[in-house]
């Protein structure tokens, strides 16, 4: 918990900095002092910047900036990013410019300052507001995607601190975490964030609905985690008698997760039914290798019946966001259904952590160049085509938000695709000429039609006319994603000016 002495809780930053620096190591002993050197020079700044500002909670102000480096330093960021973080709200809130900040730090620094007091406070109000915020988030992102790791950082701790807000602010404030904040920190697979931001801004959105959950699960989690401990002692036992050291073996409850818990217990098949969730608690092991993983999914096979379609191997085909497990659902000789993870440290911290656990800002300046993140990119390009706000927020939560798929090209290729999407989507996401050519589609062998909803794993080819001229204004209404549709339009306009338009309409 926060302790309202902020000399205490910057010697609790100064701690997780030198704990980081010791683990990775790529720092000599003189870069290191000169970086805890920097990061008091910063305090000291953005103390003296607050002084006498308190917050809505009563607490002095410096704690907030002091509890989002802390996040950013556990999140293990560079040492840029926390400086930043501690100096983040003070050109916005006290008399200190970004001009006195960028003669004081690093020039690195003040870009994020700079990037997070542009994202500032908005002057809009309901969709107009959401739909300028994201817009505003994702240049932020495409600038230096480090400035959404402390945006993370500071709505977190602005959301621990909420009872203090009127409710009115309270309940926009978690609102616009469940819708925009969450579902990018997905999208960069930072499992971990997702969570916790889910999980504080919960009670505020449904507050029934998270008493009810708050008082049926600890029974139901209770018997589960006693049961699941005796299960732990056969796996160890079992283990103990193979070459495989498992370095973590934990049980793993969604109580940490209690958001996604809720929304699958919304689904139409659990229908609010506790004892359908299988993996509320589940098994998690870490393993020194990817064949230990392998390995261990063999071991456990041969103690317990793996339930048929819920082997999923997700080392070998990952999750579009690049989440990588062995997952598995087994029967249990009393006939109870457990599930188990299996994966290697370096999987579990880049489930927890995303793509801020392993990026190189010195090499990249924060800037994305990885295949994770070219979606950013191509959304950006894209929102300055759309000005209409309500297509805008329509076809983002399709693209973005909605839950991801991947299928296959013939050679093996993975296309990460919005669930809903059909082979005319598949078709413009691999290359336009695809898609203008486009005649029909097969599915795992078997023709199918266009309109055709594409699931996960699906093997996808696209039957092509060479002579094919344009697309079919219908694929307007079945393509799903935007950059189809808009590849769509583009290429019936081309068509249209090129010759005679009538002639798509009647082929
Ligand atoms: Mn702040």
């Amino acid at each position: 918990m926060w302790s309202n002495n902020p000399q205490k809780e910057f010697e609790k930053l100064l701690k997780i900095v030198e704990k980081n620096q010791a683990i990775t190591g790529n720092l000599n002993k003189k870069e290191a002092l000169d970086d805890l050197e920097m990061l008091r020079l910063a305090y000291d700044y953005a103390f003296e910047a607050h002084h006498h500002q308190t917050r809505a909670s009563g607490e002095p102000y410096i704690i907030h900036p002091l509890a989002t480096a802390q996040k950013l330093a556990e999140t293990k960021l560079d040492i840029t990013t926390i400086i930043a973080g501690l100096l983040h709200d003070v050109p916005e809130d006290t008399d200190r410019t970004l001009e006195d900040i960028e003669k004081n730090f690093d020039p690195e620094v003040a870009k994020l300052v700079g990037g997070i007091t542009k994202l500032g406070r908005l002057k809009y109000r309901g969709m107009e507001r959401y739909a300028e915020n994201l817009r505003k988030m994702f240049v932020a992102m495409s600038e230096d995607i480090r400035v959404i790791f402390i945006k993370f950082a500071d709505r977190l701790h602005n959301l621990k601190t909420l009872d203090a807000l009127l409710p009115e602010k309270r309940l926009r404030i978690a609102k616009e975490t469940l819708e925009i904040y969450a579902p990018i920190a997905d999208r960069l697979s930072m499992g971990s964030i997702k969570g916790e931001l889910e999980d504080l801004a919960f009670k505020y959105v449904y507050p029934e609905d998270y008493k009810w959950i708050n008082k049926i699960l600890p029974k139901e989690y209770r018997i589960k985690e006693k049961y699941l401990k005796k299960i732990k002692e056969e796996v160890i036992k079992k283990l103990s008698q193979s070459e495989i050291k498992p370095k973590e073996l934990s049980l793993q409850g969604r109580t940490k997760h209690l958001y996604s818990l809720y929304k699958k217990l919304l689904r139409p098949e659990i229908n609010r039914d506790l004892s359908k969730v299988y993996d509320l608690i589940a098994l998690r092991l870490i393993v020194p290798t990817i064949s230990d993983c392998y390995g261990v999914l063999g071991i456990l096979h041969s103690m317990y019946r793996p339930m048929p379609g819920r082997i999923k191997d997700y080392i070998a085909n990952p999750k579009p966001n690049g989440y990588q497990s062995l997952h598995t659902t087994v029967f249990t000789d009393d006939g109870e259904i457990v599930e188990f993870q299996i994966r290697t440290q370096e999987m579990h911290e880049a489930a927890e952590y995303g793509i801020a656990a392993h990026w190189n800002y010195k090499e990249t300046g924060g800037q994305l160049n990885s295949q994770n993140l070219k979606w950013i990119n191509e959304l950006l390009e894209w929102q300055k085509q759309i000005k209409d706000n309500n297509q805008f927020l329509q076809t983002i939560k399709f693209d973005i938000f909605q839950n991801r798929i991947f299928v296959f090209t013939p050679k093996g290729d993975v296309i990460d695709l919005p669930e809903g999407a059909t082979p005319i989507d598949f078709a413009y996401h691999v290359h336009s000429n695809l898609g203008d050519k486009c005649t029909g589609a097969k599915v795992n062998n078997q023709l199918v039609n266009l309109s055709y909803q594409l699931k996960s794993g699906d093997i996808v080819e696209i039957i092509i006319d060479k002579n094919r001229k344009a697309p079919n204004p219908d694929w307007l209404e079945i393509a799903k994603t935007s950059v189809a549709k808009s590849k769509i339009r583009a290429a019936l306009n081309r068509y249209k000016n090129n010759s005679n338009f009538l002639k798509i309409l009647k082929p």
